[in-house]
């Protein structure tokens, strides 16, 4: 993709803190304040780092709920130290309950694509409220939100909104199901999927992240017709047709890995499982939870040009607010209740608070320039990491397209999950935490793919490789 920034047309965030909100500035006297601005003072500069706030409340919260989180990476248990409990964020940063400000790559795991708590989205979703926050009946915002995504995303021709990126990967994959009359189904070692029980068989994030075998609970009868294959292995995949002919529904897979580190799909590869699907009346599915609106306004089918013939999205599309969403070709889509025979339903589905924050992020996407800009900082920032990695002797390789990005502690190059493994974790452990200390929130996994948003400033980038480079000469 071209890196030139036109800019012009982009709300390009917020001036380093300065549009934080009015509690952090009254509470920049507080003891524990650390504050990431390009110029600290000299008494900011020797407050020393400090999550004191964050252990108590962390300790409390383990006494409430399993592990003290409700997901589980966000733990930490894979980096080491306690998790940061979060207080705010606004534009590219992050804030926590001792008053630590971090320049943020989680983003929410993705959606804050425009940056956290976006004055335009929070203003529309006040307004919205103010007419109610779920009816449970139709309303024009899903109408909206529909044609938007249908414009956007080649393949999609019809959409059904559900709740998170789990509940649309179950729906998908009961629909390829229900369309082809088939049961079996490929997906990738790594790949993540969300935690129905069907894609619980080698897959990536937080199963990949905790080491964890295929979870107890998940009964032999829902995976026994999961097939998977090592990602970028196309034979693998022929192989797999091959020794199950004419049973297989579908492939389903990230078409940019984010789940076991960032891993991008080699050519010869996305364009041969679109053929072999083909071939053999299976169908392909591009989970674009992750990629949706991320790599292109259009996904990665866009970015790629392969077009799928279902997918789901999530993230990005709910602004920050719980969503997910798939869709199709209209002939498949047509089997979906009650336009058809395949139930699936929600109470929540396309309530209005979702569908406002959905509409006005991407609103802000479809400007021109977006995902230019979007290429051009995390271009910096990812060949800043890795030249500051070659400078202190690490072995690291990494990659990034427009706003999302990765790196291992290995020389790679890294095409699938076992390649993703060899990375030194313990050293991404030592990294992460370093990088905390410096005011740099990582996601809390070596498998876990990174974030930039349109609020990341040039500053930020720059702030982030010094850190990284300070970091990096020291473990
Ligand atoms: N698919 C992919 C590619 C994902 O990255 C995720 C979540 N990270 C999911 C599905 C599940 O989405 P959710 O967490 O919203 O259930």
């Amino acid at each position: 993709m071209a890196a030139t920034l036109t800019g012009s047309g982009i709300a390009l965030g917020f001036s380093c803190a300065a549009k934080f909100s009015k509690r952090s500035s009254s509470s920049s006297s507080s003891s524990n304040r650390r504050c990431i601005k390009m110029s600290v003072s000299v008494e900011e500069k020797t407050k020393k780092f400090t999550l004191q706030k964050s252990e108590e409340a962390f300790n409390a919260a383990k006494n409430l709920m399993p592990g003290g989180v409700n997901s589980p990476v966000r733990a930490f248990k894979s980096v080491g130290g306690q998790p940061v409990v979060m207080d705010s964020a606004k534009g590219s940063r992050i804030r926590d309950i001792d008053g630590n400000e971090y320049i943020d790559y989680v983003g929410s795991w993705g959606p804050a694509i425009i940056g956290h708590a976006d004055d335009e989205v929070l203003a529309a979703l006040a307004e919205t409220m103010k007419k109610g926050t779920s009816f449970g009946a139709p309303c024009l915002l899903e109408n909206v939100l529909a044609e938007m995504v249908i414009s956007a995303v080649p393949s999609i021709e019809m959409v059904r909104f559900v709740n998170s990126g789990t509940e649309a990967c179950m729906g998908v994959l009961r629909l390829a199901r229900a369309f082809t009359g088939k049961q079996k189904f490929i997906k990738f070692e790594g790949c993540y999927h969300g935690h129905a029980n069907s894609f619980l068989v080698k897959a990536g994030s937080g199963v990949a992240t905790l080491g964890l075998p295929d979870s107890p609970g998940v009964p032999k009868s829902a995976t026994s017709d999961t097939l998977t294959a090592p990602y970028n292995d196309i034979a693998a995949v022929e192989k797999l047709f091959e020794a199950n002919k004419g049973e297989i529904a579908a492939i389903i897979l990230e078409p940019v890995v984010g789940n076991s580190g960032f891993i991008t799909p080699k050519p010869e590869f996305i364009e041969g499982i679109r053929r072999i699907t083909k071939d053999n009346g299976a169908l392909l599915i591009f989970d674009e939870v992750m990629t949706g609106f991320r790599l292109a306004y259009g996904g990665a089918q866009e970015y790629f040009g392969i077009t799928p013939d279902l997918t789901t999205l999530g993230k990005i599309i709910g602004g920050g607010l719980p969503v997910g969403a798939y869709g199709g070709r209209r002939d498949i889509m047509e089997m979906v209740a009650p336009a058809g025979p395949m139930y699936q339903a929600g109470t929540l589905s396309g309530n209005p608070l979702a569908m406002t924050a959905g509409i006005h992020t991407l609103k802000r996407l479809s400007q021109p320039g977006t995902y230019e800009y979007l290429d051009k900082i995390t271009k910096e920032l990812t060949n800043g990491i890795l030249e500051a990695g070659k400078k202190t002797g690490h072995a690291m390789c990494g990659g990034y397209i427009s706003g999302m990005f990765g790196f291992f502690f290995t020389e790679g190059p890294v095409y699938d999950f076992s390649d993703a493994k060899k990375s030194d974790t313990e050293k991404f452990g030592k990294f992460f935490r370093g990088m905390l200390e410096e005011g740099v929130y990582l996601a809390p996994s070596q498998f876990e793919a990174g974030f930039t948003s349109l609020a990341h400033t040039s500053e930020d980038i720059q702030f982030t490789i010094a850190a990284a480079e300070k970091v990096l000469s020291r473990i």
